[in-house]
């Protein structure tokens, strides 16, 4: 028997071409993306406007698969971890971060990373391949089913008010809200993997999460975070646009060549060509640039004077990720007044810094602390290259 077409992994346009093969018109595949994305609907059954001959079709040559949660943690802040089965022992995170009013959802591109960042527990568990695009999709397509059921059980999926409105009547949250059609309103590509690494899936993920037949999203509420991978950046100005957040994390490229290995490929002044660049076709006037707080390594008063100087070249927006740590990374949190401090040397100089806040750490679902489970490939070549020079 020959396998079946996962339908989840199908931007529009291919799936209209896929259908021409079976005879049918492109309303159809319209038609059945709607139900996939929209509806949530993985059975050819309940598409009940469908032709009785074409379901027949369907169930004969297609599949709905997205991946399957193996696990699913709710931090005490209402963050929402998933672990999803990526086959052969491998698994990948997705969280959910409800906020007052959006509900964003960092989605991995990879089983683990190949870039081998110092202070990044992915880039620790190393690399074992990339996702497929039923599988970057398919995290979208389940967290909005798990998050509307949920829902129904009384769990709400958004902050009931924003913190800071002490005193305020709380808001109803969650399915009572009738201004958004999903829980998902926001993704962002900063997950597990280096996006700009798995490109085709990645981008074509993309496509399916601003499809208004689909999820909907604007470029705006879409956002990809690259280490820096140049000729991907300048891959992306072409093909979707989405809003760009470059991991920095240094300000000068010794430093930033020693915890990021990267860097010695694709050098700061060639990254920030390439961010200028992208600012004529990004969906925001700036850029969001990333910076990971590294007690003694990359947090003095002169780094960030540094970073003031690097930085004036470019409409930018910084922000302050406190250090989560993991297992034993090496690197400690820079502490909360030394992190104002450097917050104050950048909007000093009138850039708009703001400082992360750490969600759901208690069930290790912050930022750099997405493991999943990865069967590294990168070792046993090591091992093997290893042998065979022995
Ligand atoms: N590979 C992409 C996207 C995934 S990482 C990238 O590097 O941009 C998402 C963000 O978390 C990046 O800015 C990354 O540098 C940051 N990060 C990695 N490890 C971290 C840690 N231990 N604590 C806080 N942030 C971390
Ligand atoms: Fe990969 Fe990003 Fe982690 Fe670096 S920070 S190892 S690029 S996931």
């Amino acid at each position: 028997m020959t396998e079946k077409t996962n339908l989840l992994g199908f931007t529009l346009a291919a799936m209209t071409e896929w259908f021409a093969t079976l005879g049918e018109k492109p309303f159809r595949a319209k038609q059945v993306f709607r139900w996939i994305h929209q509806r949530g609907v993985a059975d050819f059954d309940a598409m009940t406007d469908l032709a009785k001959s074409l379901r027949a079709k369907l169930h004969e040559h297609a599949e709905v698969r997205a991946p399957e949660i193996l696990s699913e943690h709710r931090s005490a802040d209402g963050t929402v971890k998933w672990l999803f089965d990526v086959g052969v022992g491998n698994g990948i995170e997705t969280v959910f971060i409800p906020e007052y009013d959006r509900g964003t959802l960092c989605v991995s591109s990879q089983v683990g990373c190949a870039l081998d960042c110092k202070f990044c527990s992915t880039g620790r568990q190393g690399f074992n391949r990339d996702l497929g695009i039923a599988e970057i999709i398919g995290q979208v397509s389940v967290a909005n089913r798990r998050l509307e059921e949920m829902a129904r059980e009384g769990l709400a999926y958004r902050l009931a008010r924003k913190p800071e409105d002490d005193g305020v009547e709380p808001e109803p949250a969650g399915l009572d809200r009738t201004d958004e059609r999903r829980p998902v309103t926001n993704v962002v590509m900063m997950g597990m993997g280096e996006p700009l690494n798995n490109f085709v899936p990645v981008t074509d993920a993309m496509e399916i999460m601003l499809d208004d037949h689909a999820y909907g999203l604007s470029r705006r509420r879409v956002t990809l975070s690259t280490s820096g991978v140049v000729p991907g950046i300048r891959k992306l100005m072409e093909r979707l646009p989405v809003a760009l957040a470059v991991s920095l994390h240094a300000p000068n490229d010794e430093l930033r060549s020693s915890i990021m290995p990267i860097n010695n490929t694709y050098p700061i002044e060639t990254l920030m060509d390439a961010c200028r660049e992208y600012l004529a076709v990004a969906p925001r006037d700036f850029i969001t640039f990333e910076y990971v707080m590294l007690s003694g390594v990359n947090d003095s008063i002169a780094h960030a004077k540094q970073l003031v100087k690097l930085l004036s070249k470019i409409p930018s927006k910084v922000n302050l990720i406190p250090f989560n740590p993991f297992g034993d990374s090496g690197f400690v949190r820079t502490d909360m007044e030394a992190t104002r401090k450097f917050q104050s040397v950048l909007t000093d100089a009138g850039y708009i810094a703001t400082v992360r806040k750490t969600r759901g750490d208690d069930i290790d679902a912050a930022c750099g602390q997405l493991a999943g489970q990865v069967v590294n490939r990168m070792k046993k070549k090591t091992i093997k290259i290893h042998r065979e020079a022995a």
